[in-house]
């Protein structure tokens, strides 16, 4: 068993972000979960199928292959053998994954994969339901938040800064949305672990957090 460490929290909490930089100076590998339903979700979407037809969805799983593959330090996924890595961070992609991730068959996909990964190797897994769910024997479990307000105004930033036009109120919107829809399904919802260390990263630095986080963390 691998030396593991769960963050789970909602979208645009800047997991990924402080993922990475914990998983660099610790030695880890990072594994980032949505990347995986983003895969599904492509799989998905290449078969024109809708969020809400769960029985093609349910169908469709039967013939999807999601690999996960380390190239240069960095997750690369595949589908059926393609590197689908660059289709994942698309509003499209994200918004059939957090649909079709309530439907617990797509669940179910991904799970041993996960579960996998941790067993073989020193990982900072990030995601919905990783302390809750996947791993729950953890070594250390991290809850990392922030307001609606600071991730829309990340995300805000982000855009804006990469020259893409957006609009606030329906980037605030959206990510109450996504919140509602992964804290409100049956099958492994977004909450707090009861044994989860809860980071509020509203008020503070990235490095502030990464130090916080580190501070838990052997290696
Ligand atoms: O984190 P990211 O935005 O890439 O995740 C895409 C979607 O996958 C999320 O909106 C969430 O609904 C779902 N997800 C999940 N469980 C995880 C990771 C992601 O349900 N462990």
């Amino acid at each position: 068993m691998g030396y593991n460490v769960a963050i789970d929290g909602p979208a645009g909490a800047g997991k990924s972000t402080i993922a990475k930089l914990v998983a660099k100076e610790k030695g880890y590998i990072y594994v980032d979960t949505g990347a995986m339903y983003r895969g599904l979700a492509i799989h998905f979407l290449k078969k024109g199928i809708r969020p809400e037809e769960t029985e093609k969805v349910i169908e469709a799983c039967g013939d999807a292959e999601v690999t996960i593959a380390y190239e240069n330090g960095e997750q690369q996924i595949y589908l059926n053998g393609e590197n689908i890595t660059s289709m994942l961070r698309t509003e499209e992609a994200g918004n059939m994954a957090s649909k079709t991730s309530a439907i617990p068959e797509v669940r179910e996909k991904l799970l041993e994969l996960q579960r996998g990964l941790a067993r073989a190797k020193d990982v900072i897994m990030d995601g919905r339901d990783i302390g809750t769910n996947v791993l729950p024997d953890a070594d250390v479990k991290i809850y990392l938040t922030a307001s609606v307000e600071t991730r829309a105004k990340r995300r805000y930033n982000e855009l804006t800064e990469k020259g893409e036009h957006c609009d606030y109120e329906e980037i605030a919107r959206d990510i109450q949305e996504r919140d509602a829809r992964d804290m409100n399904r049956e099958t492994a919802p977004l909450r707090q672990a009861e044994d989860a260390v809860l980071v509020d990263s509203s008020n503070m630095t990235i490095e502030e957090v990464v130090s916080t986080i580190c501070s838990y963390c052997i290696g």
